[in-house]
């Protein structure tokens, strides 16, 4: 970023610079009918009903740009919407960027965010279709709004798994946490000794998961596919531990799920080794994976044994019972904020 032209954005002032941003944006799904250049976009659904989420990333508080690529930012921003609208077993179509800039950003600084905004609307297949520029005394600010579709009647919530379900994740979790640490660890090192080099070989993974995570609409179309609807479904931002309580709590049943059947990658479990950390930690309670949550009757559990994808990790069970995790060891926790201190009272 250093070496790049830094033009100030009072060159273009605030039409200028969302000219400049959006100038080249080619609308491609059917029902966008209006995007940017108005006062507002239009869409028509015709006869699907519409899912809409929204999220507001905060310099400081939800990224830090001391080791977060502006380009990777914009990337990750777009994704975590559209990952909640997947988890609602929906397709996102368009989305709304607004932002809030500082005179730190130069142009060029903003078109590095608005590449990776513009990478991730392509690979998701989605439109930009708005948003709002202004201006910021402090940092950052970048807030994303997805909308997209699903067919009547066939949106998955949360408040619907029921009792004797299994319960299922894609992917590897504690991914994106263990990169956190890495990127932060490497960040303290960085700030003592600015010419040492950072000692990140070897983990391109979980620096991935991290910085440039990816939705799943895959799982979305292979359930489909499988002709498998999901009893409940979210995706995994805040964790295992929280995202499966959510379920719970929603549907108001208990779960059991075991230690040793979560998915996690050789290189999250290396690097909480390095850092004498319990990689199930990661999992349950570092979030950011983005990863899909869900619920499926048993009778289904013949067709998804097979998905290298999708690993079944416990099942819904009563109420009473409550959130448990059966250990490696074959004892229980409770899941909830006493279980993770109980882990994390065990590792220390
Ligand atoms: P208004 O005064 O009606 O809010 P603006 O001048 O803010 O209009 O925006 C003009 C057009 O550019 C609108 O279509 C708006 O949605 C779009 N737009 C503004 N800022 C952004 C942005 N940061 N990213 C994408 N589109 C934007
Ligand atoms: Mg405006």
């Amino acid at each position: 970023m250093d070496n790049k032209k830094a033009t100030p954005v009072s060159n273009l002032g605030e039409f200028g610079l969302i000219h400049h941003l959006t100038d080249q944006i080619q609308l491609k799904n059917a029902s966008t009918l209006k995007g940017i250049g108005d006062d507002a976009a239009v869409l028509d659904y015709k006869n699907k009903q519409q899912v809409v989420t929204t999220d507001l990333l905060v310099e400081g508080i939800h990224f830090n740009l001391m080791y977060v690529p502006l380009k990777h930012l914009g990337y990750k921003a777009v994704v975590v919407n559209l990952s909640d609208v997947y988890a609602m077993n929906a397709t996102p179509k368009q989305i709304t960027v607004s932002i809030a800039i500082s005179n730190k950003f130069s142009v060029e600084a903003i078109d590095d965010l608005y590449d990776g905004i513009k990478l991730a609307c392509e690979k998701y297949s989605v439109d930009l279709i708005g948003g709002d520029t202004t201006s910021s005394v402090t940092g950052l600010v970048i807030s994303v709004t997805a909308i997209g579709e699903v067919e009547d009647g066939k949106a998955v919530y949360r408040n619907s798994a029921k009792v004797n379900d299994l319960i299922c994740v894609s992917g590897d979790l504690g991914g994106a946490y263990m990169g956190l640490q890495l990127l932060e660890r490497e960040n303290e090192v960085y700030k003592v000794n600015p010419n040492e080099q950072p000692q990140l070989e070897g983990y391109d993974y979980i620096l991935e998961r991290q910085l440039k995570p990816e939705a799943r609409p895959d799982i979305i179309k292979a359930l489909q596919k499988l002709e498998i609807t999901p009893t409940s479904m979210i995706d995994l931002s805040d964790g295992l531990s929280s995202d499966l309580m959510h379920i719970c709590t929603q549907s108001k049943v208990g779960c059991m799920i075991y230690e040793e059947k979560i998915p996690l990658d050789y290189q999250t479990k290396r690097f909480a080794d390095e850092l004498s950390i319990n990689p199930l930690v990661a999992a349950l309670n570092g979030g950011e994976d983005y990863e899909l949550l869900f619920t499926i009757p048993i009778t289904d559990h013949d067709k998804i044994k097979n998905d290298p994808d999708i690993t079944v990790i416990g099942h819904i069970c009563e109420a009473e019972k409550g959130l448990n995790l059966v250990t490696g060891l074959g004892s229980m926790i409770e899941l909830q904020a006493q279980g993770w201190n109980h882990l994390k009272k065990e590792e220390e």
